[in-house]
């Protein structure tokens, strides 16, 4: 059977059904994220944190993602991979990261043909 995402050919053990979907483990690990990216329960409670604890911008972050923060900033929009290069990420570590800023409503997709571009989020 084939990924209906990617195409890519795979075992049948390795399939997973995600909403009627079927996917190879790399689709359905990104799906996993992207549905935990725009949970809004996800987004209320990162806010609320930051709220509560007297957090304000880019303070309740690490590092790395103010890099990624601030790299999106500087550029205005960015793509993943030119932030995977800068950053010197694996293609994990970035979903992760991404994650979280999406969370905190720092940074957001941008779809502009057929790339998809990091863009701050306000
Ligand atoms: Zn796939």
């Amino acid at each position: 059977m084939r990924c209906d995402r990617c195409g890519q050919e795979i075992p049948e053990d390795d399939a997973y059904m995600h909403l009627g979907e079927t996917l190879c483990e790399d689709c359905y690990l990104d799906v996993r994220l992207e549905v935990k990216a725009c949970d809004p329960w996800a987004v209320h409670s990162a806010t609320r944190f930051r709220e509560n604890s007297g957090l304000k911008g880019t303070e309740a972050l690490t590092d790395l993602h103010k890099e990624i923060y601030a790299l999106v900033k500087r550029k205005g929009k960015v793509t993943k991979e030119e932030v995977i290069e800068n950053l010197n990420l694996s293609e994990q570590e970035m979903q992760i990261q991404l994650a979280t800023l999406r969370h905190c409503e720092l940074v957001k997709g941008y779809k502009e043909g057929e790339k998809v571009y990091l863009i701050p989020f306000s």
